[in-house]
């Protein structure tokens, strides 16, 4: 039988539930337990694929190609468990399946509520995840929200109907609260009473606390929590403020045995605890010396989960390559008319010493990527792009080195005479895609020779896609006559998936989203020779 954590969030929203979920994960997989986490996200959209990234950051993709909360990427760096559409479930799902299920006429007649239809419905789904790997050992399902909000009272009384079905060896609750500072210093338990209280009125009986904190809680306000809040003082745990990553919060909780408390709870058998692997990370993460800077040149530039997964690899690069990556973000607005480029990334001893340019969907701030990309390769700095970031390599390599200046890809440009980038449909020789986007795992094959393949050491790479459009193959010939060099393709050679600038320190564009598959103790190998390259600039500098 599967066992169960549920981890519930009180007070206030961003807590850092899903970074205490993955933690949690990461503390019971260093115990050799199978872990499965999975989100509960109480908002209407059936997945997050339409949402702007604006609203709620990341689209995470997973292999089998669902468009999911950026949690689920923190379930990735942290953890090793399946990742699939089931991971995910939202109401809208929820809602979605009752309803066919009630115009199918499947509940016989019956009125179909709240409770029982859509609880049932939901531990259905948590269930079925559950069952979906037979190795799995414990399912971690994150309740996003906050306990009181109206739309969280559905995942809530799923969970307390699991709990008393399985019995609480069998089923934990795992509450992350908070515990302000007040002027003076003091610190404040009231909030966390009230949260705990609220989850009490659901019916929930909290096992474990994990309250943020400024700083570790003492032994005395500890057992304060603990009588208020009828839970033991040596389940109440303190998440508080590191200085140095996130990434060091499992090692945080380890100190203080929260997975012994979990196991104990849980009736599990001690295991040696193995967290070699983070205590390395974190070994390299003290020794990084020296920064490189990483510009990055994105759509959705204002609001740092947009590209969180991005970022977060850049990190992983960063302690693989022992140096600290500092981010600058560029505004690729002023960069729109190329006459201001030298100005803004040129900067002299300021200038960015490697150049990302992101994925991203929409006309708006292309020609500004199209010139900043210019600017990496006729300066030789080393350049990533990503998705929308490989097709604005295209772009200027079809208008600056074949000198097609009206060249563009039909989503900005649908009158241009050079569609280097276009919709499959449009490729003569590629007839069973559609227009619909690529979403998910496919494979790619490196060429020899290629920056790719160094970075992989194998041909065969396995990465997600999220995109609609495509290198166009009508241009293949002109394009890689000019030397641009078309790096892997699709096994069956249909598609291009990577280009690489040649005569260049590291120019490297893929169709498909890196990003997903790094690890903080196991670093992209593409992020990893970027930032390996932009150190050798930054090197060259001093
Ligand atoms: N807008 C581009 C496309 O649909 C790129 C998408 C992306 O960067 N994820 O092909």
């Amino acid at each position: 039988m599967n066992k169960y954590i549920f981890v519930s969030g009180g007070v206030c929203s961003s807590l850092g539930k899903g970074v205490a979920a993955s933690s949690i994960g990461a503390l019971l997989e260093g115990r050799g337990l199978n872990v499965r986490i999975i989100k509960c996200d109480p908002y209407i959209n059936v997945d997050a694929g339409t949402m702007s990234p604006y609203q709620h950051g990341e689209v995470y993709v997973t292999d089998d190609g669902a468009e999911t909360d950026l949690d689920l990427g923190n379930y990735a760096r942290f953890t090793r468990g399946v990742l699939s559409k089931a991971n995910s479930i939202t109401t809208g799902q929820v809602y979605d399946a009752v309803i066919r299920k009630e115009r199918e006429g499947r509940f016989l007649g019956r009125c179909v509520q709240v409770i029982p239809h859509i609880t049932d419905e939901i531990k259905s789904r948590i269930t079925a995840a559950a069952k979906e790997d037979p190795d799995t050992d414990v399912v971690i399902v994150e309740i996003g929200g906050t306990v009181g909000d109206i739309e969280s009272i559905p995942f809530l009384e799923a969970a307390r109907q699991m709990i008393h079905e399985c019995g609480r060896s069998n089923a934990l609750s795992v509450h992350l609260t908070l515990i302000p500072e007040v002027a003076g210093g003091e610190l404040k338990t009231k909030p966390t009473q009230h949260s705990v209280k609220a989850m009490q009125e659901m019916g929930i009986q909290p096992d474990i606390l994990i309250c943020r904190a400024p700083a570790m809680l003492d032994e005395a306000t500890r057992r304060k929590i603990a009588q208020f809040c009828n839970v033991e003082t040596e389940a109440v745990f303190t998440s508080y403020n590191i200085e140095t990553i996130i990434y060091e919060v499992p090692l945080v909780f380890s100190k203080q045995g929260l997975d012994l408390v979990i196991l104990k709870k849980m009736g599990v058998e001690s295991r040696h605890a193995d967290l070699d692997a983070w205590h390395s990370m974190m070994d390299r993460f003290r020794a990084q010396t020296g920064t490189v800077r990483i510009g990055i040149a994105g759509k959705y530039m204002e609001l740092h989960d947009a590209y969180k997964s991005v970022y977060e690899a850049l990190s992983h690069a960063g302690l693989a390559c022992g140096v600290k990556v500092e981010l600058t973000k560029i505004d690729t607005t002023p960069l729109e008319d190329g006459s201001r480029v030298k100005d803004i990334l040129g900067g002299g001893s300021g200038g960015p010493h490697g150049i990302l340019v992101p994925g991203g969907f929409g006309q708006r701030g292309i020609n500004g990527m199209v010139n900043t990309a210019r600017w990496a390769r006729e300066n030789k700095v080393p350049y990533f792009g990503i998705c929308l970031g490989m097709q604005v390599m295209v772009i200027d390599w079809a208008r600056h080195v074949l000198g097609w200046e009206d060249a563009d890809s039909t989503e900005f440009n649908q009158a241009t005479r050079h569609p280097v980038v276009s919709l499959l449909e449009e490729q003569e020789d590629v007839v069973n895609y559609g227009g619909t986007m690529r979403l998910g795992k496919s494979e790619s094959a490196a060429e020899p020779g290629t920056r790719i393949l160094a970075a992989y050491g194998v041909p065969r790479i396995f990465e997600r896609h999220r995109h609609r459009y495509e290198f166009s193959n009508v241009y293949r010939g002109e394009m890689s006559g000019a030397g641009l060099k078309l790096a892997a393709f699709t096994p069956d050679g249909a598609l291009v998936e990577c280009v690489e600038w040649p005569d260049h320190p590291w120019g490297v564009g893929v169709q498909f989203h890196p990003e997903f598959k790094s690890r903080p103790t196991e670093a992209h190998p593409l992020f990893r020779d970027f930032v390996a390259a932009a150190k050798e600039r930054a090197l060259a500098e001093t």
